[in-house]
């Protein structure tokens, strides 16, 4: 099978979903066990007997049931309680993981490694981990409990040590902690690399990044919708010498499209949860008299793009974050005629959405309403209300030498309205993004070393799964295989540095399901383009299309109707195509860029050039050839794939280290932890992968040494070498434990997952 790799052979053990313990319970003499409630919950139970087709336990409440013997899974021994790495587990079943998490969160321990994984579940509360003397106290390494700074401190001595570039990778769900992390990782980076000043300019992006780019959902009230890597670079001597951001925003042009939903259809999907980017709120709130003024603003609730939803957030103040805003754009450099420009920009979009049309003639035909909308949209971009008019309501056509103007009917007005609005603000934001980007690398050349912070949006399943989903979850197929290979390299060499045997079964790989998105022609990005430019495409067409030529791979399943269904790593996800062409294709009509080009105003004539300059990459689109009056822009989901390959071509030259965010409940609540939906990310972000390719080696590991000191008190006779191998080999002897059952390294005894659970005990009953 093409993409396999090997793992150490094995018995792998699959139980009813779960990784489960294959060791029968009756052998153990195990006084505590897993039994799982009927609301899917597990519980400690005291195993009271055990017969062959029955256990009789009892309930904490002292209630005693007789149950069978499968639906119980071993428990560790209490010593093993809240340890620092799951890997330390002798059992490491599911509801294991799941207490060990938990039992760590409840005391406020909310980081805990996974093998080379770091898991950190969000407290949703300030806890005390963090600042000057934390930093410098992993710093010294007289704390070694797992927590980001750790994880960046390894990036740092690797880098330094190896001489090779170096990634922090974290993921997660909205909600999940990963911003705030990213921002914890940086400000270690910050306290150990800093010196030049640079630093502080680094962490001043955070704000000006999340007002442009983040917005309250209904899982986060500062959800960033865009994913970013910041790479942070090094001087020979270690000291921070500049950065560089790269972002992969598709989600930008998307979200621009669901306020324009809100606002064409009236439908208010999630009103009292959502709103828009922050940087609107903050402009409408914060922005001083003269600029005021200027920008003719009005409050947030006096434009149509925002009054659809909520315009404030609890315990935020916006007027208070704008100051933030404007005071890290002048640490970035960004000067102040060009945050003029930049706020002029923010305006602009807001006033475009509250131009409204009127009838012209019986077609319905339209054209804009004169009134203070216009006249303010065109004052702010610098160009005439006549051009701007022109441009919502007309459109050039070329047929054959001719150019004929046709004019737009209502929906076509709205639509192109909205179109150079959101055109408007994704290319500031792809602006400002270039902007930060030449502050920090100013007078510096790339010479160092660099470390980079991967802040990227995880694996999303909802009721209901949209283009968002399919493009977030085609992004997480890539970066799981990245993770695969990567773990997987890191266990075969531990094998191989201790000597052990390499005996090769199948290690399965989630190239199939990479295929099905990106084989090309009959893949489904492939597919989804095609369609896309086919001025007849529509979404049932477009599934229609999938079901005929996909049928044939594994990880796909056509539906009725205009559904589909791929099977993830992370679990099968079910997507409605509805809008899946319109969300794709990313039009701006060639008269909105040429209204942008001759603008009197620097920005709009930057954002023409780089949309023009975009659709001349992409000449031979079956709609170029058509004539059309529209420029082909790459589609979203062709631009979104260029970026997650630019994206991933950067992190494959370096040595990755992996945190997974952990959301513990839905309602941003402190304390509350909930087992389904802790284990459900577990599954999704891969904890549980790498639990599971742990279980089908030999995962527990201990030295010669140690394990001859713990145990060796057990022996009945006498050793005749006194070494700890001697010792060890002789415990193993003694306590039966089957040579299929673990393996002698150089330095290590290596176990399959159990086997010490007896010895423990034993252990345990004799001291
Ligand atoms: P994501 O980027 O994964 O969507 P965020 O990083 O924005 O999520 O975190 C969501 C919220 O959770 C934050 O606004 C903050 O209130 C809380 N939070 C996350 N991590 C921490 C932490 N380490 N300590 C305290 N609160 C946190
Ligand atoms: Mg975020």
């Amino acid at each position: 099978k093409a993409g396999n790799m090997q793992l150490p052979s094995t018995s792998r053990s699959y139980i009813d979903g779960r990784w489960g313990d294959t060791t029968p319970l009756a052998t153990k003499k195990k006084l505590q066990s897993w039994y799982q409630l009927e609301n899917g919950d597990w519980e400690l139970v005291n195993v009271l007997s055990t017969s062959a087709d029955e256990t009789v336990i009892s309930i904490p409440e002292g209630k005693v049931s007789r149950v069978k013997g499968e639906s119980l899974l071993p428990a560790n021994p209490d010593i093993l309680d809240g340890v620092d790495d799951l890997m330390q587990l002798s059992y490491l079943n599911e509801p294991s993981v799941l207490y060990n998490l938990q039992y760590r969160y409840d005391r406020d321990m909310i980081y805990t490694k996974a093998g080379p994984v770091l898991v950190a579940i969000n407290p949703f509360k300030k806890v005390a981990l963090y600042g000057n003397n934390f930093i410098q106290a992993y710093k010294d390494k007289e704390i070694d409990s797992p927590h980001v700074y750790a994880i960046t401190d390894t990036a740092m001595r690797e880098m330094i040590r190896d001489e090779v570039n170096q990634s922090i990778i974290i993921s997660g769900e909205s909600g999940a902690g990963k911003t705030e992390t990213a921002k914890i990782a940086m400000q270690y980076l910050a306290a150990l690399g800093g010196g030049s000043g640079i630093e502080n300019e680094i962490l001043k992006t955070n704000p000006i990044l999340e007002a442009f780019g983040n917005a309250k959902t209904s899982r986060n009230n500062n959800s960033s919708r865009f994913g970013k890597l910041i790479e942070i670079q090094f001087s020979e001597t270690g000291k921070i010498s500049g950065a560089r951001i790269q972002t992969c925003e598709m989600i930008i042009v998307l979200s621009a499209f669901s306020f324009k939903n809100y606002y064409l259809k009236r439908v208010v999907q999630c009103a009292k949860g959502e709103r828009s980017y922050h940087s609107f709120y903050q402009l409408c709130a914060g922005a001083p008299r003269s600029l005021k003024e200027k920008l003719n603003l009005q409050n947030a609730d006096d434009y149509e793009y925002l009054r659809q939803t909520n315009i404030s957030i609890d315990g935020v103040d916006d007027a208070e974050d704008f100051r933030i805003v404007m005071e890290a754009l002048d640490v970035v450099h960004i000067s102040k005629e060009n945050q003029d420009n930049v706020f002029a920009m923010i305006a602009a979009v807001l006033w475009l959405g509250n131009i409204s049309f009127e009838m012209i003639d019986s077609e319905n035909h339209v054209k804009p309403v004169e009134g203070e909308s216009l006249s303010t949209v065109s004052k702010l971009i610098g160009c005439s209300v006549e051009e701007l008019s022109l441009a919502l309501s007309t459109r050039k056509m070329r047929v054959g030498t001719d150019t004929i103007v046709q004019n737009l009917t209502l929906s076509q007005a709205i639509e192109t309205r909205d179109a150079l609005a959101k055109s408007i603000y994704a290319c500031l934001f792809d602006w400002l993004v270039e902007q930060i980007n030449k502050s920090l690398s100013v007078g510096k050349r790339r010479s160092g070393r660099t470390i980079s912070i991967l802040d990227i949006y995880g694996f999303e399943s909802f009721d209901r799964n949209s283009f968002e989903q399919f493009c977030i979850n085609y992004a997480n197929e890539r970066l799981q295989q990245h993770f695969n290979r990567h773990l997987f390299k890191l266990e075969q060499e531990e094998y191989i540095q201790d000597g052990i045997d390499w005996a090769k079964v199948d290690f399965e790989d989630n190239q199939d399901c990479l295929n099905l998105f990106e084989k090309k022609p009959l893949g489904l990005l492939s597919l989804l383009d095609e369609e896309s430019t086919f001025p007849n495409g529509t979404d049932l067409t477009f599934a229609e299309k999938l079901k005929r030529h996909l049928r044939s791979n594994s990880c796909f399943k056509g539906n009725r109707g205009k559904a589909f269904t791929v099977s993830h790593y992370a679990g099968k996800v079910t997507y409605d195509t509805t809008s899946f062409l319109e969300k794709n294709r990313d039009l701006l009509h060639l008269d909105s860029i040429q209204l942008l080009s001759s603008c009197s105003c620097q920005l709009p004539k930057i954002f023409a050039a780089s949309m023009l300059n975009q659709s001349e990459k992409q000449v031979t689109g079956p709609l170029h050839k058509a004539g059309g009056a529209e420029s082909q822009k790459l589609s979203v989901a062709m631009k979104f794939k260029g970026q997650l390959f630019q994206l991933m071509q950067r992190l494959e030259s370096t040595t990755p280290h992996f945190i997974r965010c952990i959301k513990p409940n839905n309602c941003q609540s402190p304390g509350k932890y909930e087992q389904g939906l802790v284990l459900q990310q577990l599954r999704c972000c891969g904890v549980l992968e790498v639990v599971r390719i742990s279980r089908s080696g030999f995962p527990t590991r201990m030295t010669h040494q140690k394990f001859a000191r713990r145990y060796g008190f057990l022996l009945l006779d006498e050793v005749a070498a006194q070494d700890s191998l001697s010792v060890s080999v002789a415990i193993l002897h003694q306590f039966n434990i089957l040579p299929e059952m673990y393996q002698v390294g150089y330095t290590k005894l290596f176990f399959r997952t159990g086997q010490i659970g007896v010895l423990e005990d034993t252990r345990n009953r004799t001291l």
